[in-house]
């Protein structure tokens, strides 16, 4: 027996298998974390926290996914809390907007607190996981899933994880339709499922990371172009994060609109950089950032889902055993929405796995 068996040993205890250790991924498994059921992920990055991912590059600390999380609520507060608040960071500095036209005017002054840590975003999978009591494989992608009386996943090695009682399965729409297409399980539930899975669809975004021997100071931590008008979407100063970046150094985090970015997603950093750092530099008016020191990059071809997936064969699916959770079931791009989808599924299955 391999070790990856030992979830399913023989005593009684339910088993679940995870696809993904993300913020669904990983609060789920947190939801479970004193329940009686053995929780494996299998998650096909070296790192967690999937599309809320951080770098690491010259004494800088990055987060080119997701930027922040949002206290949006009193329960997103506590838990923040609960997870450590050693080196849970807040950015003090407000969210500004630009139009097309490149005019840049503070933002509404209704911003949440904003929150990181200061070894960067992947911290919230790393601090759930830690409170978890689940077995965690990385570098492994399922490839398909086989249905019986319980579920066991293939990886793209050939190698087996399982048999697990109930499944929770939480990448991007898209990904999450490769794999149900990959399942030998009910057809017609299968393809009610799947229905719901492909009518999301996401938004690419490029995001093209800009290092400066030098720190300008600012009002505002962040722009964003509400207006959808202009090739940039998103630019923000990860110095504002504290623990980010040296003093008198800065790092931009540049987030390509969806349509520049869906245009130029396969072409290489070195042909789009100075086209980036030009627009940059037009838009802080300032030269100086047309050439930086060393630039960095990442495409998200699914980045933010348009909407959410029909809840009624979601739903179904569970009487099966198999969950799906993340942030285009809630149809919200935010982490704290793919963090509580993935927290209720845990309770779900909780009480399912009794
Ligand atoms: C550029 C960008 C900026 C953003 N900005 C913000 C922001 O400022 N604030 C905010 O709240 N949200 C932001 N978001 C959205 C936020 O990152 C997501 O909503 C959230 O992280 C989604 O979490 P998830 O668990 O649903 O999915 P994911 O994070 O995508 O997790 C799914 C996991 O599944 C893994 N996986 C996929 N396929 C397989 C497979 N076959 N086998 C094994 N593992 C697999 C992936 O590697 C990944 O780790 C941003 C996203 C992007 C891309």
């Amino acid at each position: 027996m391999s070790d990856t068996d030992s979830a399913t040993d023989s005593d009684s205890t339910p088993s679940l298998g995870v696809v993904g250790a993300g913020a669904a991924g990983a609060a789920a498994a947190y939801a479970l974390r004193d329940a009686d059921v053995d929780v494996t992920i299998l998650e096909k990055s070296g790192g967690v926290c999937g599309r809320a991912a951080t770098r690491r590059r010259d004494g800088c600390y990055y987060d080119h996914g997701a930027n922040y999380v949002k206290e949006v609520d009193e329960r997103t507060t506590s838990l923040l809390a609960e997870l450590g608040t050693d080196g849970l960071v807040e950015i003090d500095e407000p969210v500004w907007t630009f139009d097309g036209a490149g005019e840049i005017t503070p933002g509404d002054g209704r911003d949440s607190t904003k929150r990181t840590w200061s070894e960067g975003i992947t911290q919230l999978a790393k601090r759930l996981l830690n409170h978890a009591d689940a077995t965690l494989h990385g570098r492994t992608r399922i490839e398909s899933i086989d249905a019986g009386e319980t579920w066991t996943l293939t990886d793209t090695d050939g190698e087996d994880y399982g048999p697990f009682d109930a499944l929770l399965v939480t990448p991007p729409a898209p990904q999450t339709a490769d794999l149900l297409r990959a399942t030998d399980w009910d057809d017609e539930r299968r393809s009610a499922l799947l229905d719901a899975v492909d009518a999301v669809s996401y938004r690419t975004i490029r995001t093209v990371v800009l290092h400066y021997p030098f720190r300008e100071s600012y009002p505002w931590y962040g722009l964003v172009n509400p207006d959808y008008e202009h090739a940039i979407g998103w630019l923000s100063r990860e110095e504002c994060k504290p623990g980010h970046v040296p003093d008198d150094e800065s790092l931009l985090i540049v987030q390509m609109s969806p349509d520049w970015s869906a245009e130029t997603y396969d072409e290489s950093l070195e042909t789009i950089q100075s086209e980036v750092c030009d627009s940059v530099a037009t838009l802080l008016d300032d030269d100086r950032y047309r050439d930086p020191d060393w630039a960095d990059d990442q495409g998200w071809r699914y980045a933010l889902p348009d909407g959410a997936a029909d809840a009624d064969p979601i739903r179904a699916a569970e009487d099966d055993g198999l969950y799906v959770a993340g942030d285009w079931v809630v149809g919200e791009g935010r982490v704290p929405a793919a963090l509580w989808n993935g927290y209720e599924a845990g309770e779900r299955l909780r009480t399912a796995l009794k």
